[in-house]
């Protein structure tokens, strides 16, 4: 296919062929010549750019007010209505997706079917069970948990999601701001707790991610050697911390539409208030982070933690606007769904940027996003929206399909 191609590795677009062959970007230039039975796709005048990456959220959850996941009653209801909620995620240009956190491995069931044609959507890299320390999260999310007090237990349970298959290591460094009885500045897992769970990660070569909203949990868990902080919406307090985390190349992940879908739900008496109170506290002080890691030097990668109320699964490309609002360029804030994304994911050497070798993650767009990234929120924007080397949605590919109908009918 030849188009405008924003590669996402800093450098600058440039009109190009694209080849693609077994899945995989082989070839990207402009003498490039597909083979003798190559499909064909005209692109010229479009933008080809990675398949975006939202590196948070849970499928456990539907978007539902209660913030719970003891609202779907069994585990089989929930696994046929996340594979609904990921194919809408595909189709808004998401092509891969990481949950971190999913109930009772009915995430890895349907991991497996999409990466099998089974049914379509993303492709899932998962937590499994997330790790925390006793508190009284486990009552609002049933299923989600796997309590460890200790570096013993905590060593179990990480080596635990590891053996069911996990691609990455969730733990609780602090309170969460959506669990009843927490208070997101205190601090749950020690600092020795996550050094095990981050140890058990990198033996296998996969990245660690904590939960991290105060201050003094983010500094722990970078300390222990985290990949990712997750939220890390008091960041902003503490010099010292953000210094490390930038000498570290510790990514912050910071799920600004967290908190912003709540905002514009504030008089949803339906939606518990303490997590109502809680968004309207931290969403300013969360945004302060996200302007102070920014010009810090911080990598900010997008996760939008997708699932809790009115925060449905395929919005997820609004938290591009939200990042935006916060002071990054349209090309770090598209940096920050591709090729910073792929990092924060583990997957730097296959994802990410449209680059020879990279997997044919290419979505095809009817403008250019550098200049407007509502292109990315507009789903009517996406063209044609390529998974590993397939077409798996888009609006012209949905036409073309309509008129192989008409015509074969
Ligand atoms: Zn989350």
């Amino acid at each position: 296919m030849n188009g405008t191609v924003i590669p996402a590795t800093g450098q600058e677009p440039t009109v190009a062929n694209v080849l693609l062959e077994d899945g995989r970007i082989v070839d990207i230039g402009t003498n490039v010549r597909p083979h003798g039975n190559a499909v064909e796709i005209d692109a010229s005048g479009m933008y080809l750019m990675p398949g975006m990456i939202d590196s948070h959220v849970h499928m456990a959850m539907n978007g539902g007010v209660e913030s719970s996941t003891s609202v779907e009653t069994t585990d089989a209801y929930a696994v046929l209505r996340a594979a609904r909620d990921m194919a809408r995620t595909l189709g808004a240009g998401f092509t891969t997706v990481r949950d971190l956190g999913g109930r009772n491995g009915m995430e890895f069931a349907l991991r497996d079917a999409i990466r099998d044609g089974v049914v379509p959507g993303p492709r899932l890299l998962l937590a499994g069970s997330l790790i925390s320390m006793t508190t009284s999260g486990p009552l609002m999310y049933p299923g989600m948990y796997y309590v460890a007090d200790g570096c013993d237990e905590v060593r179990r349970a990480a080596r635990t999601q590891l053996a069911r298959g996990a691609d990455v290591v969730k733990v609780f460094a602090t309170g969460a701001a959506f669990c009843e009885g927490e208070d997101p500045r205190w601090t749950q897992l020690d600092e020795d707790e996550i050094r095990v769970a981050v140890q058990e990660a990198h033996k296998q070569g996969k990245p660690a991610a904590a939960h991290a909203e105060g201050v003094e949990g983010i500094r722990n868990a970078v300390v222990a050697g985290i990949d990712t902080i997750e939220h890390g919406d008091f960041l902003c307090e503490d010099d010292e911390t953000i210094e490390l985390m930038r000498s570290r190349g510790t990514i912050l992940t910071p799920t600004m539409l967290l908190y912003d879908t709540v905002l514009q739900h504030l008089d949803d008496e339906a939606i518990p208030a303490f997590v109502r109170q809680n968004c309207e506290w931290i969403a300013p002080i969360n945004r302060r982070s996200v302007q102070t890691a920014r010009d810090a030097g911080i990598p900010i990668a997008l996760g939008t933690d997708a699932g809790p109320p009115y925060h449905h699964h395929g919005g997820n490309a609004r938290e591009l606007a939200l990042l935006a609002s916060a002071g990054l360029t349209n090309e770090e804030v598209l940096e920050s769904a591709t090729r910073v994304a792929a990092r924060a994911v583990g997957k730097a050497d296959e994802l990410g940027t449209l680059e020879v070798g990279k997997c044919a993650d290419v979505l095809v767009l009817g403008g250019n996003p550098l200049d407007d990234l509502d292109v990315l929120i507009e789903p009517a924007s996406f063209q044609w929206i390529l998974l590993g080397g397939r077409i798996v949605g888009g609006t012209a590919a949905e036409r073309a399909r309509t008129l192989h109908w008409l015509t074969t009918a």
